[in-house]
């Protein structure tokens, strides 16, 4: 059954390799009238649709270029070029500027840098890496989609193990809540909490992203740059949902964590709120959310998950080199001492070299690594409990965590991974 943008497409211009668009059929779109919706403001649309359309018929790429007097958009496939849309000339300009609006480079650059940016259709995430060029007859674009998401980004593909991956989805079902996604840095967070908010959504509600630069785009979301909302609402989220009344907030990253608060109180009103936070560790993550100035009564029934992750580098294979050394385990947690010992006492031990398949680099792709503590019955009681913060914390760890350990464990008995990239995991 074809998706959307391939019906859209059939309707717009239905011969693959023409020249020269078919006579309009019934239900096609006529070259009058896709000059008229492009005139209408619709340009961004058309070359997202355009670029989806290329990824899901496997073609590599997509160029904008002027031929003629048309400015004609190509896609490349294996069988060399093939003329997906052509235009009157003077949409070439307006054509440019919507390449660059919908690879998010900020205005005012002339030719702007590469950039790489995704898409979201109903069937997945594709990546794209955008070149925009001046060729000898004026403003090219090269669009490269690129191969690694293009099967999509979904929950299981984030680095959810199957156990987290149930509980997750079991509880963004509640619909509502405040879900937190802590990482050490910026990498990689977006990408889960978009995951998380794709399973959370349902049509019809309103869901706003504040993001630190826009890369998912999807037409059903209301999309904010964070600086630009800060400013609107003096970095007042409680404002901002007065204003904006959101079903669903995604903030992908919330510079100062005691705003968490604020959020809470908006959860506990209903909204879904997906909000990341840096902190080194889950340890950290679970100090930061047990400490903040809020009744825990209310901590406790108003969260749904706080996870922890960590993008490790995976050693490329092919030049990984042994190392005799053993690591010392002296920074080790004791839960994790006794299956550290057993995986010293067996397995080797790699550092990364370098070689022609990983561009010297030494390594080769990146995995999340994720811990988590969904906020079970069990875990409410002793959030909302009197103890103290140690006791609290260690009782949580013992009562409903999902570790990244066992996934952790096998990659370095299979060397996969340093052990110094992994070693916060066992602190
Ligand atoms: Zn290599």
């Amino acid at each position: 059954m074809p998706s959307a943008p391939d019906d859209l497409f059939e309707r717009f211009f239905p011969e693959p390799s023409g020249h020269e668009p078919l006579e309009p059929g019934e239900g096609s779109i006529s070259r009058e009238e896709a000059e008229k919706w492009l005139a209408e403001g619709g340009k961004k649309r058309v070359c997202g649709q355009i670029l989806l359309h290329a990824a899901s018929r496997g073609m590599s790429g997509v160029r904008m270029s002027p031929v003629g007097r048309d400015v004609v958009i190509e896609g490349r496939s294996g069988a060399g070029p093939v003329r997906l849309l052509s235009f009157p000339l003077r949409f070439r300009r307006p054509l440019f500027d919507a390449f660059i609006e919908l690879a998010g480079v900020p205005g005012g650059s002339e030719l702007p840098p590469e950039t790489v940016f995704h898409l979201e259709s109903e069937t997945g995430v594709v990546a794209l890496q955008a070149s925009f060029l001046r060729g000898l007859s004026g403003p090219e674009v090269i669009v490269k989609i690129l191969p690694d998401l293009r099967a999509g980004i979904s929950l299981d593909s984030v680095g959810f193990n199957p156990g987290q991956l149930d509980i997750t989805e079991k509880v963004l079902r509640k619909g509502n809540g405040l879900f937190l996604v802590s990482s050490p840095g910026p990498e990689g967070v977006a990408t889960t909490l978009f995951s998380m908010l794709r399973e959370g959504y349902r049509p019809g509600l309103r869901t706003i992203t504040v993001e630190e630069r826009h890369r998912f785009r999807n037409e059903g979301y209301i999309q904010l740059d964070r600086r630009q909302a800060e400013e609107r609402f003096s970095g007042d989220w409680s404002r901002l949902a007065e204003s904006l009344e959101p079903d669903i907030l995604m903030i992908e990253h919330l510079p100062d964590p005691a705003a968490l608060a604020d959020l809470l109180h908006l959860a506990q009103a209903g909204t879904l709120v997906l909000c990341g936070i840096r902190r080194f560790n889950f340890d950290r993550a679970l100090r930061t959310l047990l400490t903040l100035d809020v009744d825990q009564f209310i901590l406790a029934h108003v969260m749904r998950l706080v996870l922890h992750q960590r993008l490790v580098k995976l050693l490329c294979m092919e030049c990984r080199r042994q190392v005799p050394a053993r690591p010392s385990l002296r920074m080790v947690g004791e839960r994790y001492r006794a299956e550290l010992e057993r995986i010293v006492a067996d397995a080797s031990f790699y550092l990364p070299s370098g070689c022609l398949k990983c561009d010297g680099t030494g390594y080769s792709g990146r995995m999340a690594l994720i811990e988590m503590i969904p906020f079970t019955p069990g875990v409410q009681n002793i959030v909302a409990s009197e103890g103290t913060l140690d006791e609290k914390l260690s009782r949580l760890m013992e009562e409903d965590l999902y570790s990244a350990a066992q996934s952790v464990q096998d990659m370095l008995r299979r060397g996969m991974v340093t052990y110094e990239d992994v070693a916060p995991f066992f602190r």
